[in-house]
């Protein structure tokens, strides 16, 4: 299996290896770039069908947090981990504490986080080995859970969306179909209805839809309506490659502005389709930043009010992404990988970043 020459090798710093037979850990830790700051990304713990399956996965969302963190304006590079098994028969205190071990070895090049397959409990464990992690209880000094702030930035970028569409970022009398009403979307919901915006939801979980419906007033529709439905913004909050070849007709919408990771099946042929059809996309890596910057707020201690109102601010970056699409004549997500790569460019060569990395001390 190829690395170095790997399709999806995109220069990545380093690639990790991690093995220890004892306790059943097989684990890819991949650093894509650290010229803002450590590579910080989750760790995923997935059956993979093979090798080959986990390290294409792990070398491509490696790369797709260093381009978030540029984004969303933080001083950190992109990385990710995968561990290779079925966390619900793999998974072990020794397992986690072994993985912590491998993170701690990379001197604070790599911060962990939790992912798919990976929970606050499996972070603490990571914690009794090494302080490069986030994520962690709030008992063990963590921030708790990331929604919230994550939907607060998707309800700002909603609102630049509308502001670039329609002339006024006010969401009052609009409506918004999200789908997925589960942690960021059930947030997301609550500050849309607080101003006034008229939701369409689904869910495949009856008791999410039930909560909102009372709570909120929302319209419920089947999960397969939801790409029908009459509005101004859809809201993808659930999952990923839900706007390609059979939903993109379909959509009745002027914007696509929401929290679920890749949203584009394909992001060139379907990021130029929205363009085509003259539907707006809020790329969805920054505008669902608010995680990775509550995150942050963690790793340097800063509470989460400041979280909040640096997730406000990707209101601004989507407005400059939009701006560099017009004048570039490109799609946004192509817009957005440019704003980001340019960040890149200008602030790695700066002498404050060629500190050492390590942004905590060794563990207590
Ligand atoms: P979640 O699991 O709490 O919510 C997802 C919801 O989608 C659930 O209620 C689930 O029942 C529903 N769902 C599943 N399949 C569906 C379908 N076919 N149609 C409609 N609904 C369906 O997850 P979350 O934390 O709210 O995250 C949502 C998305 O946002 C994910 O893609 C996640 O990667 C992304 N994201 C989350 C955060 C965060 O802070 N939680 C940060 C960045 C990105």
């Amino acid at each position: 299996m190829p690395v170095f020459s790997h399709a999806d090798n995109f220069n990545h710093e380093q690639v990790v290896f991690c093995r220890n037979d004892d306790v059943g850990l097989k684990a890819i830790i991949a650093i894509h770039d650290t010229q803002l700051g450590p590579a910080l990304g989750g760790c995923r713990f997935y059956p993979y069908a093979s090798e080959a399956d986990a390290l294409r996965d792990v070398l491509r969302l490696a790369r797709g947090m260093t381009y978030k963190a540029s984004c969303a304006g933080l001083n950190l590079g992109g990385g990710k981990a995968v561990i290779l098994g079925d966390p619900r028969k793999d998974k072990s205190e020794a397992l986690m504490r072994a993985f912590g071990c491998f993170v701690e070895s990379l001197g604070g090049r790599y911060i962990t986080a939790e992912d798919s397959g990976t929970t606050v409990a499996d972070m603490d464990h990571i914690r009794v080995e090494t302080s490069h992690v986030c994520g962690v209880s709030a008992a063990a000094g963590g921030s708790g859970d990331p929604s919230p702030v994550t939907a607060w930035g998707v309800f700002h970028g909603v609102r630049a969306a509308l502001h670039q569409m329609f002339g006024s970022a006010d969401v009052g009398g609009r409506t918004v179909a999200v789908q997925g009403v589960g942690n960021v979307g059930y947030h997301l919901v609550k500050y849309l209805t607080d101003e006034g915006a008229k939701t369409i939801i689904t869910d495949v979980d009856e008791a999410r839809l039930e909560r909102c419906r009372d709570e909120f007033g929302s319209t419920v529709v089947s999960p397969d309506a939801i790409y029908d439905a009459e509005a101004d913004v859809f809201s993808p909050c659930a999952l990923g490659a839900i706007i390609n070849d059979d939903t993109i007709e379909r959509l009745k919408v002027k914007i696509v502005a929401g929290g679920s990771n890749n949203q584009l099946d394909n992001m060139a042929r379907h990021g130029a389709r929205l363009k085509e059809r003259k539907i707006l996309y809020a790329p969805d890596y920054v505008i669902n930043a608010g995680g990775l910057i509550n995150v942050y707020s963690e790793l340097h201690d800063l509470p989460r009010e400041k979280a909040l109102r640096d997730a406000e601010r990707i209101y601004e970056t989507l407005h400059r992404i939009f701006a560099t699409a017009i004048e570039l004549g490109i799609t946004t997500a192509e817009a957005a990988n440019l704003v980001a790569e340019k960040r890149i460019r200008e602030i790695g060569k700066l002498a404050s970043f060629q500190k050492p990395l390590m942004v905590r001390g060794p563990v207590a």
